[in-house]
């Protein structure tokens, strides 16, 4: 992490999170500037108190004939061992307390962002056909449950509310959809990738996740994993504490942890098919009804690294590749600017996509896109060697701190249950007496629909 840059910048940081309402300790950023000027000063004392000991084992070897001289040398010798002893305990210390309080700063913002919270979005563009009218009609639950898509009852039985099976289409339906889009990042360049949904809670932290108990006191939306059912058990052995991933995001970005790249390697286009997991601790009301807002969904994720000077580029490459897909679905959509609040730690930048949903009668976000710029890179050390010129030889194999970090950026190519909504609402048939009678599904899932239309609801 960068110390210097924060200590250099505690105004700029400070506003920052402030005006991202951070998840931080109160004046975590001036403490990381005060713990930095610690850390240096220790530093420098711990180098004087090393020569002090080098300088004194030399006087102990030229000092052999004569013993008492040597006796003060070796007293004088042992009291700077455990004086550095104990400068090194200290320094210890104060770095895990700086590497903590540091990691928790946010990404810096893009100026174009508008500050505030959800209600200051920017739209960017909108499209798709005409909004279909608001009608409770059109519900996606009702009209799942007509055409037997979905069993939330059987989800809740087997594992809460907020869990849900899909049956029938409604099966076929998130397999089609995870190729379509699966095929058009492909064409694109992206590299499907599988992922585990399982990842140690130190890899979610360095990408920007708070596993565990938030510092602003909210729940924590991670569920945790136990290796055996006896907690304290599972502490004594040391275990890696294990969560299920949120997002593939997670497994995406640690995967490339520890590599340096070749600039020529870049950007690197993965398109990874993982499921989320959200505790969604504290959601209510309308988003929690059916498929909206669940526990678990499939998710098929873009990611990519790119050159610190193209991410801005790479970023518009992935809102070009999510229109199409959308748009191949056949949404009404609109694609929005993220204000402040919204940014989550990690994005320097964030685009959200929402679909009309005319059954829920509002918009719902369907995607969502970041450039996270290099705080991901940081903490996952990430780099790439640019190449060489005349002015700027590339540093030696040795010196890996002069390499720059690579940018890292992810958007949603897929986010199954949110996409069955909009096609679900704004799809539907109903016959003249209003009852739903079955599903028009976009041409463009046609080549990935298995098993046919056994049941002519298509
Ligand atoms: P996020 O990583 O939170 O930006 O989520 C990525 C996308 O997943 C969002 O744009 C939504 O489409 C979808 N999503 C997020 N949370 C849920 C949830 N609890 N249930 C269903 N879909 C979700």
């Amino acid at each position: 992490l960068d110390y210097r840059d924060i200590s250099e910048n505690v105004v700029l940081k400070s506003h920052n999170a402030f005006n991202r309402k951070a998840a931080l300790p109160v004046g975590a950023v001036q403490t990381v500037a005060r713990l930095y000027d610690e850390q240096k000063e220790l530093s420098q004392m711990l180098n004087t108190k090393r020569h002090a000991r080098t300088a004194v084992g030399d006087r102990i070897r030229s000092l052999a004939k004569d013993p008492q001289r040597k006796q003060a040398a070796l007293d004088e010798a042992k009291a700077l061992k455990a004086e550095i002893l104990e400068l090194e305990d200290r320094a210890t210390h104060l770095e895990e307390e700086l590497h903590a309080l540091a990691l928790a700063i946010p990404n810096d913002t893009h100026p174009a962002v508008p500050i505030g919270p959800e209600s200051v979005a920017v739209t960017l563009s909108t499209h798709g056909p005409e909004l279909i009218p608001a009608s409770p009609a059109r519900d996606h639950v009702a009209i799942c449950r007509a055409l037997d898509l979905i069993d939330l009852e059987a989800g809740a039985t087997v594992a809460g509310s907020s869990w849900y099976y899909l049956k029938n289409e409604g099966a076929l339906l998130e397999l089609a959809l995870v190729n379509y889009a699966l095929s058009t990042a492909m064409k694109h360049g992206f590299t499907p990738i599988t992922t585990p949904d399982v990842v140690r809670s130190d890899i979610a932290r360095r990408c920007g996740f708070q596993p565990r108990d938030p510092v602003d006191g909210t729940a924590s939306q991670t569920y945790h994993l136990m290796h055996t059912a006896d907690p304290a058990a599972a502490e004594n052995h040391n275990h890696p504490e294990l969560v299920l991933a949120g997002t593939a995001e997670i497994p995406l970005a640690g995967m490339f942890a520890n590599r340096i790249f070749a600039a020529n390697e870049l950007p690197l286009k993965v398109v990874g098919l993982g499921h989320a997991f959200r505790a969604e601790a504290g959601a209510r009301g309308a988003d929690t009804r059916g498929l909206y807002r669940v526990h678990q969904f499939t998710k098929l994720e873009l990611f990519a690294l790119s050159e610190e000077e193209k991410s801005g580029e790479m970023m518009e490459e992935m809102r070009k590749l999510q229109t199409e897909i959308f748009e191949g679905l056949g949404l009404s959509f609109r694609v929005l600017e993220m204000p402040t609040e919204e940014l989550g730690a990690s994005a320097y930048r964030k685009y959200d996509a929402e679909a009309w949903m005319p059954g829920r009668g509002s918009w719902g976000e369907i995607s969502s896109t970041s450039n996270c710029t290099d705080y991901q890179a940081r903490r996952l050390h990430i780099r790439y060697r640019r190449p060489a010129t005349t002015s700027s030889p590339s540093p030696a194999d040795g010196a890996q701190s002069a390499l720059p970090f690579v940018h890292t950026l992810n958007g949603t190519a897929a986010a199954v249950p949110r996409l069955i909504v909009a096609l679900v609402e704004n799809g539907a048939v109903f016959n003249d007496a209003g009852d739903v009678t079955g599903l028009r599904l976009p041409k463009a899932l046609q080549p990935f629909w298995v098993g046919g239309n056994a049941r002519g609801l298509i």
